[in-house]
């Protein structure tokens, strides 16, 4: 037996940055949204609504079925559930798409991991047009690959000659769009896809990855057709957010054949576990229930940027499932009216684009609870 512990002393609190870190992880904090334990959550562009009943029985009978083969190693190209993502994207996504052009990952944000450890690493760079999803940016930094902040427009769309510009100056190996974009909720026209993909192949040429996590709830048609011919572009998606299933952990892009093989040269190997393709698999099985509730939530949406602009706030037009609001004075201003509130119980998020406020679309009762919150701030302002 060990005798009793000794105190703690100064000498034995070591910090993160007393380690022998990577000299950028240094003084950085870990990417994460305040989690706040408080009624009305809209602040993580999840689903509001669980899985229902009928779906969870089934997620049950797949994984019950993987149990009994969990002493092997699971299917490593994910064989059957790259089929049925190509089927699914098949089927909406306007354009035909094979097991050959899909890609499996946890989340789409190993996808985007492997794509710049493929394509991107140390003496590379990559850029995105902000503000954008910080992740991108985050997700570079941890595979050495160099960050260039490009350029919006005021209205947060791409300002495409601008966009070229950087793209023709910069001369970046990877290339990220996101449409519709977070936390703007901005859609990206096809053209200016196009632009940025012939600029980008006239400057390297370099890997152009269109991400749409929130295509399913956009006004438009998803950009995958633009992959015909186009052997340099990636289309990444989720499950994450319009199926309602974040807690799974299943991302997945279509692209090149190529560009899949490629991908499998980073990838760890069985990282994909047996459980998850199971439950992926079931929930796929109930795609038609599951894309129900996008409706749902696109009209929930519609009529946030309807009341708070009858209320009196800016709004971003949005194809997303939540909303960019403001104008508040500066980031002062938006932090100010994030605590004001979350002062009345309703969590929405601070992305630090100053003056400006995004909330998640959820359950009619919480988007209410949303907007007598700040229909509150707005005549507290007024007075
Ligand atoms: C939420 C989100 C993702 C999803 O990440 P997962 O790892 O699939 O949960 C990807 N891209 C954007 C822009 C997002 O907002």
């Amino acid at each position: 037996m060990e005798g009793p512990r000794e105190q703690v002393t100064e000498n034995d609190i070591i910090r993160i940055d007393d380690l022998p870190i990577r000299d950028e992880l240094k003084g950085k904090s870990p990417y994460g949204a305040p989690q706040l334990d408080v009624p009305v959550q809209l602040n993580t562009n999840e689903n509001p609504y669980p899985l229902p009943e009928p779906l969870v029985a089934r997620i049950a009978e797949r994984v019950a079925e993987a149990a009994r083969g969990l002493n092997r190693y699971p299917d490593r190209d994910a064989v059957e559930l790259r089929t049925e993502l190509a089927a699914y994207l098949t089927r909406t996504g306007g354009h035909r798409v094979g097991v050959e052009n899909v890609w499996a990952a946890n989340g789409s944000n190993e996808v985007l991991q492997q794509l710049l450890q493929t394509f991107g690493g140390p003496g590379r760079t990559a850029i995105g047009f902000e503000p954008s999803y910080s992740m991108h940016a985050l997700i570079a930094r941890g595979t050495g690959t160099g960050w260039i902040s490009g350029p919006r427009n005021d209205d947060f769309t791409i300002d495409v000659e601008a966009a070229v510009q950087a793209i023709a100056e910069n001369a970046p190996d990877v290339v990220f769009v996101t449409s519709p974009n977070n936390p703007t909720g901005t859609a990206v026209e096809a053209d200016t896809v196009l632009a940025l993909y012939e600029a980008a192949q006239a400057a390297k040429p370099s890997m152009v990855v269109v991400d749409e996590a929130y295509v399913e709830f956009s006004h438009r048609e998803s950009l995958l057709p633009l992959l015909e011919g186009r052997p340099h572009l990636v289309v990444s998606r989720t499950m994450s957010k319009a199926f309602g299933a974040a807690g799974l952990r299943l991302g997945y892009l279509a692209a090149h054949p190529a560009v899949v093989d490629a991908v499998q040269l980073v990838r760890l190997p069985y990282h994909l576990s047996a459980v998850t393709q199971a439950t992926a698999l079931a929930a796929l099985e109930h795609t038609d229930t599951l894309l129900g509730y996008v409706e749902q939530l696109k009209a929930e949406r519609d009529r946030l940027v309807t009341e708070l602009r009858a209320i009196g706030y800016e709004v971003t037009e949005s194809d997303a499932n939540f909303v960019q609001f403001g104008r508040f004075d500066g980031a002062e201003g938006s932090h100010e009216a994030w605590r004001k509130i979350l002062d009345r119980g309703v969590l929405v998020r601070d992305n630090g684009v100053p003056g400006w406020l995004r909330v998640t679309a959820g359950t009619p009762e919480e988007n209410d609870a949303f907007l007598d919150a700040v229909r509150e701030l707005m005549k507290e302002q007024e007075r």
